[in-house]
Formats: C-alpha cells, structure tokens, sequence
C-alpha cells in the first residue's frame, strides 16, 4: 500500500475507535496529513506500527470532581488526565479548566503537545488534563475548594518523573499555587518539580508566565527575518486577553510591532495607538473583568461587542484564544487585508480550510505545535531548576528561552527545505517532531 493510503486508512481507524472526538480528529488527520514523506525515508516506523501507538494514549484517567460553592450547594465535575506518550520524558502539559473540556478536548491537545514537546528538543513527554469547571464567576475560595479535590484525586498519578502538569485555559498561577498547596498537604513531599508555573515563592521560574507569548513572538519575528522582514512598523492582532495574548502584546511591542486590536469571547478592543498591556493585565487578570472595560479607561480606543477581530486590517496575526477561532472565510478576510505572516499562540486556532487559505497565500504561518512551544519549553527549564534547587535570573531565563525559540524555528524551517517544502512549517514542524518522537518510541522496544 502506498504511504499516503496507508496514513488515510489509519486515520479512518482512529475516527472508528474514537468516536465524537471531533477536535481530536482533527489534529490527528492535520499530523497525519504531513509526515507521508518521513514515512518514504523511515519504513522502519511503520513495520513497528509507531503511528499507531502515537496515536493510542498510554494512559486515560477520568474522575468524579466534587465540590461545594459559597452557598452550599454541591457541584460535580469531571477531571481528565491523558498522559499520552512518555517515550522524551515524563508526561508534560497543561490543565484546562473551561466549561466546554471533554475527553476529546483534552486528547486533541495531549496529542498536539507530544509533537509540541518533542520540537523544543527538551527531555518531555506530552500529557494534557483538565475539567469541564467554569471559574468564570467563581469566587477566590471556590476555586481553591475545587482545585483541593482535583488534587485529592489527580496525586496519585503525577510525580517529578511521571507526569508534570501546569497551566492552560482556566489555569493560571492561583490555580497552581492551590493545586501545589493540596499535592505538598497529602503527600508531605515539598516536589517542586510536579507542577510548573509555580509562584516565585514555590521555586517557579522566571519567565515562565511570560514564555509562551514571548516565544510566539519571537517565533514570528525569526519567520520574518527568515523572509529578509522584520517586526518594525507591523501592524499587529492578537487574539485573547489572556495570559498567553497579554506577553504576546508586550514582545511585539518591544521587537517593534503595534498591536491594535485584542478580545475575549464578549468582543474586541481596537486601539490604534497600541494597545496598553498594563491596562489590559489589570482588566483581564487583576479585576477578572471583560474586556468592554478597557475603553472605560481609554476613551479613544474602541471597543466592538459581538463582532470578530479577525476583520481588524493587519500585517501579522497572532491567534492566542482558543481552537478553532479562525475560519476559512476568516482567514480570506486576514489575506485580503494583507496579513503575510500568523503566528499560533493558542492550540490548533486555525481550521483546516484556514490553514490552507494561509498557506496558498504564501503568508508566513507558524503552526500552535511550533510558534507556542516557549511556554512549555520554560517549564521544562522550570523543571531543570527544580532538579537542581537552583534559581536563574530573568535575563537568563529570557536568553534560553529565545534559544529555544531560534532552534525551533531552524529546525522547522530545515526540515520544509530538506523535504522540499521550503517555506511549509507545518510540514516542516510535524515531519521533525514527528521524526524525533518516533525514534524515541522505536528505540524503546515494544512497550
Ligand atoms: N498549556 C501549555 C501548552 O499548551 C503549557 C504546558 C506546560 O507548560 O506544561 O503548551
């Protein structure tokens, strides 16, 4: 059987044995879909079935999450954990709180971090948790509450050298610090390096809160420098007003771009002059508001309730919400207005039939697997402190990680050329992860 038939006829299996995982199907047909010419250089992969098991988590742990909020009434939640491959290092990767986590959530994004963790060159596994809570609303107190009894369950399963989760979608440095507090009280083990994006105080690192949109940053600016261009005058969107949207402004703003627009799922914000990351960290992570109140504060800036950011005029835009926001006809509208470059903060934001607007245009487009692997790049460099009860400085911090982010991208970029798709990361990213991971799990035997 030809290579391409036989990935086709695996990727049907995958959709016969999982089925209403349609997120995960999708990121499993978007790898899938690349790596046939890997596959022509390497038989070996296939004789030992390696895409299957790549595809097969090792490990899927679903709970009961009981808790009780301010009023006394009694929620019950669902918490997953899918520790997915494990042939790099222990399973490495966020939990997501948001209302809309299912177990096909939660393997689409544990099985784009395998390939994800596998580019930064690190020593990671892929792993990925979360549960279906919505802390939106939640009091301080009822999230701690609920934190407790995800950690009462979620323990035993992680460890310094099982399994290291961190943050996502929902989960950010409160979460983590009640999440650590809960793993310290039942275990009595001080293992800083069980979780990551631990406060300063818990042994986190520097940098780490900033890392993934830095590294997306600097994963469009070696993108444009690639293509003899720069950040300079770039106009910029960004998606989100999350963690991940909020130091994606903040790079850009330093290496020389303007972002003038960013969201949340009520609107968007456009400010011309740029938009002010402070004020947007006070809104957002401070006050926990919308982001409607920005223009309370910044009378010249707009803000646009319902509609999509995506018709903002831009040169370079930068997806940092969540899967999916971007649509084939999205994508035409950020083309049309002359977008020639997207770098993917968030996980898998692009459909598929805005993947390949982007990539007819000749655009720049650095697939989530590539240009947000910073954030998990400095929670390895977190675990890396951890294990040796050091401490770096910010500098420090921010000079590896850039590293990191150069390395990738040269590796990317190598790859698409040495398979004769130069300019591809998509093809470039899965078929170097996907190399890597592979001779990993090869080189293990049948396990
Ligand atoms: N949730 C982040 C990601 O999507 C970070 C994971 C981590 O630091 O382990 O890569």
């Amino acid at each position: 059987m030809r290579v391409q038939e036989r990935l086709d006829s695996l990727i049907d299996e995958v959709l016969q044995r999982n089925p209403g995982e349609a997120e995960f199907h999708q990121a499993v047909r978007e790898v899938l879909g690349s790596i046939a010419p890997a596959l022509d250089k390497h038989p070996e992969f296939a004789d030992a079935k390696i895409i299957e098991r790549l595809c097969e988590p090792e490990r899927q742990i679903i709970f009961r999450v009981p808790w009780e909020d301010d009023q006394g009434e009694v929620h019950i939640n669902r918490g997953f954990r899918v520790e997915f491959n494990s042939a790099l290092g222990p399973y490495k990767g966020g939990l997501r709180f948001h209302r809309d986590v299912g177990l096909g959530t939660i393997k689409f994004l544990g099985f784009e971090q395998v390939f994800k963790n596998a580019l930064t060159g690190m020593p990671i596994g892929g792993g990925k948790g979360g549960a279906d809570f919505d802390p939106r609303g939640r009091s301080d107190r009822e999230v701690m509450r609920f934190c407790q009894s995800f950690m009462t369950e979620l323990y035993r399963h992680i460890g310094e050298y099982t399994d290291v989760p961190a943050g996502d979608v929902g989960v950010g440095g409160r979460e983590i610090g009640f999440l650590f507090g809960q793993y310290k009280r039942i275990t009595n083990r001080y293992e800083s390096g069980v979780l990551t994006g631990k406060s300063l105080h818990h042994g986190g690192a520097q940098v780490r809160t900033e890392a993934t949109g830095y590294g997306a940053a600097f994963f469009v600016e070696e993108m444009l420098r690639a293509r003899g261009d720069s950040f300079d005058g770039k106009q910029v969107v960004v998606s989100g007003a999350g963690n991940v949207a909020i130091y994606t402004i903040e790079k850009v703003h330093q290496l020389g771009g303007r972002v003038v627009a960013c969201s949340d799922s009520s609107g968007f914000v456009v400010d011309e002059k740029g938009i002010d990351v402070e004020l947007l960290r006070q809104v957002k992570e401070v006050d926990r508001a919308r982001i409607s109140a920005y223009v309370d504060v910044r009378r010249d800036a707009d803000y646009r309730a319902g509609a999509s950011v995506w018709e903002v005029p831009c040169d370079v835009a930068m997806p940092s919400a969540t899967q999916n926001e971007i649509s084939g006809a999205q994508a035409a509208t950020l083309v049309r207005n002359g977008c020639i470059a997207v770098g993917e903060g968030a996980n898998m934001p692009t459909t598929p039939e805005g993947v390949d607007v982007f990539l007819e245009s000749g655009a720049a487009y650095g697939p989530g697997k590539a240009a947000n692997c910073g954030g998990v790049a400095a929670s390895a460099l977190e675990m890396q402190q951890n294990a040796s009860r050091d401490s770096w400085s910010f500098e420090q911090s921010e000079r590896r990680l850039r590293e990191i982010i150069t390395a990738v991208h040269a590796s990317c970029h190598a790859t698409a050329e040495e398979y004769g798709m130069g300019g591809n990361y998509v093809a470039g990213a899965n078929i170097a992860a996907f190399t890597r991971v592979a001779g990993a799990v090869l080189a293990l035997g049948l396990v």
